[in-house]
């Protein structure tokens, strides 16, 4: 048999009580009967009442302060008031709390079971509601729960048999996966470290640096990480939607060691030819004083000649090359850029007037000086200028633009020529790339090479954007002190 609703009854001892307990016990109902506000108060935590009804004086109290108090404790519970006298004070203060209704004499029986009802089948209605939204949301909880508990050890699987160091945050930068290789990377105990800030974790200042970075401008950032015991690492930070970021890391250091040996034999085998190749030079130039030549030999002497001050170029090319990335470029002084773009057009001149090249330099007025290597930053300004005219069609037009902007200096090389292949623009800065669109112009591939190495040494960035068949802009910033002069590598 269901449970019958019980109607707490908080009225004074009179014949209205009676009235009720009889009414409400008739139609089964169970009722309990508070006889004072101790009793009320034992009563409501004793027997979770389905109602409660309250006299408007009750135990010498103002019975709506009394349900004022209770609607706080028991928001669920309905009420209904009983007064002697219905007054237009009483029944405004009674929707206020928004309290199911009242009953008023005269008192019939099919009034209070209607009245009663009424709360009761309200209160019913609000409690399914409840009920149900609580199933559903708590359902949808443990769904959620379990899904990403069954995800998360699948995934944790994943992770922990890549031989990669990887590393999952949430949106707030807290660790929620980490694999084995990124532990032993870093020292770090797998399971002390789940839940926490990765800053508090990781204390490798170039991992710092880049999870700082936090990918807000480029979704995936990379940035070498360098270990005490000469192990480097690549490491990216991407950014994962809904999720945080992944930090993972793969182990270059076997990449770094095959990049130094070739540093190391271009380097040595470009000194160890500079000199032979000095002699060579030295006796073309002899041959024409031991006899006449005629003019089939002159011809010849001067292939000699131009091709071995070809490969010289190239050779110092590679050794200045090497030295800038060794960190040996370490002079530093105040230079201003104006003058030295006077400098690499005078020397351009011939090609400009040449090609009959429209040449726009757009110097801003008071620019600050730059801490930099001047015969550094002269190179930088032959070859991207030097470009911008060898690359431009006959009648071609070059636009120069320097000016300053928040501490540094920014330089622009724009021309109207061919314009870099959407695949090349990424290489061109990489020694020996020469664009697929080149082939009827002479270089080495070299030229860009050394700039960006020049740039990086400044703490500098050069980029570029180029639309085919329309031009190429090339953006150097650098900045007007830079921090600090990089040490040279061992
Ligand atoms: P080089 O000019 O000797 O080939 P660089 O390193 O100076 O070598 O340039 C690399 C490549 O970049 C060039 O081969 C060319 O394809 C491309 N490039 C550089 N500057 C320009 C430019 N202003 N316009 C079009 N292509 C350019």
């Amino acid at each position: 048999m269901p449970k019958k609703d019980l109607i707490l009854l908080a009225l004074d001892e009179s014949h209205i009580l009676k009235l009720m307990d009889r009414a409400l016990q008739a139609v089964n109902y169970d009722t309990a009967i508070a006889s004072d506000m101790k009793a009320l108060s034992r009563l409501l935590q004793e027997t979770s009442p389905a109602l409660l009804m309250v006299a408007e004086t009750f135990d010498g109290h103002d019975g709506l302060v009394i349900v004022e108090e209770l609607i706080e404790r028991f928001p669920t519970l309905p009420f209904l008031m009983y007064t002697e006298k219905v007054t237009p004070g009483f029944a405004n203060r009674v929707f206020r709390l928004g309290i199911g209704g009242y009953l008023a004499p005269p008192l019939r029986t099919d009034d209070i079971l209607g009245t009663v009802e009424g709360a009761l089948k309200h209160a019913h209605r609000v409690g399914d509601w409840l009920r149900r939204e609580v199933k559903r949301t708590t359902s949808s909880l443990q769904k959620r729960a379990q899904i990403s508990e069954a995800e998360r050890s699948r995934l944790e699987t994943v992770i922990n048999s890549i031989h990669d160091s990887v590393m999952i945050l949430d949106e707030d930068n807290l660790i929620l996966l980490v694999n084995p290789a990124m532990c032993s990377s870093f020292g770090l105990d797998e399971k002390a470290s789940i839940g926490k800030p990765v800053m508090d974790v990781i204390q490798h200042p170039d991992l710092r640096a880049l999870i700082a970075s936090n990918g807000d401008q480029d979704p995936l950032q990379h940035h070498e990480v360098n270990f005490p015991d000469g192990k480097v690492a690549s490491a990216q930070l991407t950014v994962i939607p809904g999720i945080g970021h992944a930090v993972t890391m793969q182990d270059i250091t076997y990449l770094k060691e095959v990049d130094r040996v070739r540093n190391e034999v271009v380097h040595t085998v470009s000194h160890d030819l500079r000199s032979p190749l000095t002699s060579v030079i030295g006796y073309t130039e002899l041959i024409s004083r031991a006899g006449t030549l005629n003019e089939n030999q002159q011809d010849f002497l001067k292939r000699i000649q131009d091709s071995v001050k070809h490969i010289t170029a190239l050779i110092n090319d590679l050794l200045e090359l090497g030295s800038i990335e060794a960190g040996l470029d370490t002079r530093r002084e105040w230079v201003q850029l104006e003058g030295l773009l006077r400098y690499t057009l005078d020397m351009l001149q011939g090609q400009i007037r040449a090609k009959h090249i429209k040449v726009q330099a757009d110097v801003a007025p008071s620019l600050p000086a730059l801490r930099a290597n001047p015969v550094r930053l002269r190179q930088v300004l032959d070859n991207v200028v030097g470009n911008a005219i060898k690359y431009s069609n006959d009648s071609g037009e070059v636009k120069i633009s320097i000016h300053a902007e928040g501490g540094q200096i920014i330089l622009q090389v724009s021309d109207n020529g061919p314009g870099i292949p959407i695949q090349d623009q990424a290489h061109i800065f990489d020694k020996f790339y020469r664009g697929h669109n080149m082939d009827d112009q002479e270089g080495s591939g070299l030229g860009l090479a050394i700039v960006k190495s020049i740039v990086d040494a400044h703490q500098g960035r050069i980029w570029v954007e180029s639309n085919l068949g329309q031009g190429s802009t090339f953006f150097i910033v650098l900045p007007v002190n830079s921090p600090t002069i990089p040490a040279a590598r061992k």
